[in-house]
């Protein structure tokens, strides 16, 4: 399996880190060894000395598919979740001002914490879904699907160009304003629509 996903696809996001809001998705890609499921803590790394929070929603890729339709990309995920983007801010930053790609800044070990999948379709619109991290008790981060820039379906059709998709492929699909830092001992705490799907620690 692999992990894709999207940087810059809230607007305050964007405006918070000032990047240019893009025209197209912008997409980079995580290794299986990013993932971190069933709740297991994440461990900061050394090489970075700010790691940022991004909680963002995952989709499951539920079938094979290539250049496919945006009418049609609804079909192609059938679970989703809540999950983190960890980035190392400190090494992107300075692979942005070098013009390097990002990868030991997103795609280092255990940098995609996800949560627990839920169904599609137990979910009442997941084109106007409120989705949100708690660390340590305070509410950091809260969005909205609707504020998307690009929409679940849009992004399927634009990756699937590129990359073929597969049973079980996860997508993030961008992180919404209020970013920050975690430091070891935090607790965060990621829902959609209420419900806690993610509760971990920083070691
Ligand atoms: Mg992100």
């Amino acid at each position: 399996m692999k992990i894709l996903a999207i940087g810059r696809n809230y607007l305050d996001h964007a405006r918070e880190l000032n990047n240019p809001v893009p025209k197209e998705p912008v997409v980079f890609l995580k290794p299986e060894t990013a993932l971190v499921k069933d709740n297991k803590p994440f461990f900061y790394p050394d090489f970075s000395k700010e790691i940022h929070h991004e909680v963002e929603v995952v989709l499951r890729i539920c079938k094979v598919g290539k250049y496919i339709d945006e009418k049609f990309a609804h079909r192609y995920y059938d679970q989703l979740t809540v999950g983190i983007d960890f980035t190392a801010r400190d090494l992107q930053r300075d692979a942005k001002e070098k013009g390097l790609p990002w990868e030991i800044a997103k795609g280092f070990d255990g940098s995609a914490p996800v949560g627990r999948f839920i169904k599609v379709r137990d979910i009442r619109d997941v084109h106007r879904m409120m989705f949100g991290l708690m660390l340590n008790d305070k509410r950091v981060q809260e969005g909205n699907t609707i504020d998307m820039i690009f929409s679940f379906e849009r992004i399927i059709a634009y990756i699937s160009r590129f990359f073929t998709l597969q049973m079980g492929d996860l997508i993030y699909t961008g992180t919404p304003v209020g970013v920050g830092p975690v430091a070891v001992g935090d607790h965060l705490v990621a829902d959609i629509e209420g419900e806690t799907l993610l509760d971990f620690y920083i070691k």
